[in-house]
């Protein structure tokens, strides 16, 4: 199992090559460079007597078909486009991963339909929208987006033309076969596994976000020459607020929040700051509770903004439910765990992933491997050699027992 890890590592490294910067790791959504990892890719997928095609909307697929078995279908998968300046693994191992998990089942001689779906949009870098190829698979791409342009005023629909591809075609990307499940396999791009010292993870649900945006308006003035009682500071306001946020976070198992952005006028070293404006994101694995401490949020800057005489107002930007993924899936990843003797860990993903959208089409669970230094997006994101020889050892478990389990 050693090896098969090495060479799934040794692919993504090889993948990393084809970048749309020299000596930075850059694949956005159809950019020239996906085509050579498109060939390498399906020349590995048809050494394994895969049947391989890409379909409108730039996702690779290889079909793995039994001699003798049914036409239901387990899917595996995850994406191969990066943000700018990316690591080698995001997205990338749980397509090699995934080929890995082919072999296995096909030296095991399980009567298992197997179809690998390496994603050719998930980061939302080209057109400022996620998920393109989850959405085009499960029917749910929303046609209107072919329209976007990218920075250099690219049409997506003319994106896909000049990738080769026709945009006509995308309802030919959905699934209309008999699933029996998806399982994405995924770097946890987080540090708690390795907190814990564990390899490996069973993730059964991502959370839901909400973004929202604040203006705290206050009045710029004289930094010399206004005493401090007569102030409206609103950077001041702003500040308690952020304080406050992050002090309340920290108390509340499962919440977390995080005001990211900031822009600040006039931003002059010697004038009282009149308005700031501020991102907030939070997330929770609980609608409810993500709704309530969406207007807690909310609160704590009024509260804060009224002190100093400061207006406050704001704007919701996203609100993106969570996803429960599949407990039959979940469960079965976790006798797979156990019988490959690796202890059992279930967690939340702070992070959005294809399964999410995948969720709403087939019963669909993650596995997480330990992310060193829980460092991704990151060009220092990496993987150990024990924790994918893991994710194979568990995924012999897993699809020794799924086509027990189904046939
Ligand atoms: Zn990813």
């Amino acid at each position: 199992m050693r090896a098969r890890a090495q060479r799934a590592i040794q692919e993504c490294r090889r993948i990393a090559a084809f970048t749309e910067e020299p000596g930075r790791i850059t694949r956005r959504f159809l950019t020239p460079p996906m085509h050579d990892v498109h060939a390498l890719l399906t020349e590995r997928m048809q050494a394994l007597g895969m049947n391989t095609r890409v379909d409108a909307i730039g996702n690779l697929r290889g079909l793995w078909q039994p001699p003798c078995a049914g036409k239901k279908r387990l899917l595996l998968g995850s994406h191969l486009d990066t943000v700018p300046d990316a690591g080698a693994f995001d997205g990338v191992l749980g397509v090699t991963l995934a080929l890995e998990w082919v072999e296995l089942a096909q030296e095991l001689k399980l009567p298992l339909p197997i179809e690998v779906i390496a994603f050719s949009e998930e980061e939302g870098v080209r057109y400022a929208t996620p998920f393109l190829g989850s959405r085009a698979v499960t029917g749910t791409f929303d046609k209107s987006t072919l329209a976007y342009e990218d920075a250099d005023g690219v049409r997506m629909d003319d994106a896909i033309r000049q990738f080769g591809l026709n945009p006509e075609k995308i309802n030919e990307a959905i699934l209309h076969e008999d699933l029996l499940g998806f399982i994405e396999l995924h770097i946890e791009q987080g540090p708690v596994l390795e907190a814990e010292d564990l390899q490996l993870a069973i993730v059964e649900g991502i959370v839901g976000q909400t973004r929202l945006g604040f203006r705290f308006n206050g009045q710029a003035n004289h930094a010399g020459t206004t005493p401090m009682h007569l102030r409206r500071d609103a950077l001041a306001a702003a500040a308690e607020w952020i304080s406050a946020v992050e002090a309340i976070a920290k108390k509340e198992e499962g919440l977390v929040a995080t005001v990211g952005k900031i822009d600040l006028r006039p931003n002059a070293g010697n004038v009282i700051p009149g308005q700031v404006e501020l991102s907030l994101d939070v997330r929770h694995m609980s609608n409810r509770q993500r709704s309530h401490w969406v207007r807690h949020f909310i609160h704590e800057a009024q509260i804060a903004a009224h002190k100093r005489g400061v207006a406050v107002e704001w704007v919701q930007k996203l609100d993106q439910q969570a996803v429960d993924l599949d407990r039959f899936m979940c469960n079965l990843l976790q006798i797979s765990l156990e019988a490959a003797a690796f202890p059992v860990k279930r967690m939340t993903s702070g992070a959005g992933h294809d399964a999410m959208v995948m969720a709403a089409r087939t019963p669909t669970a993650m596995l997480f491997l330990r992310s060193p230094g829980g460092i991704s997006h990151h060009p220092d994101e990496t993987v150990r050699e024990e924790d994918v020889e893991a994710a194979l050892l568990v995924g012999r478990k897993f699809l020794e027992q799924f086509a027990a389990d189904v046939s």
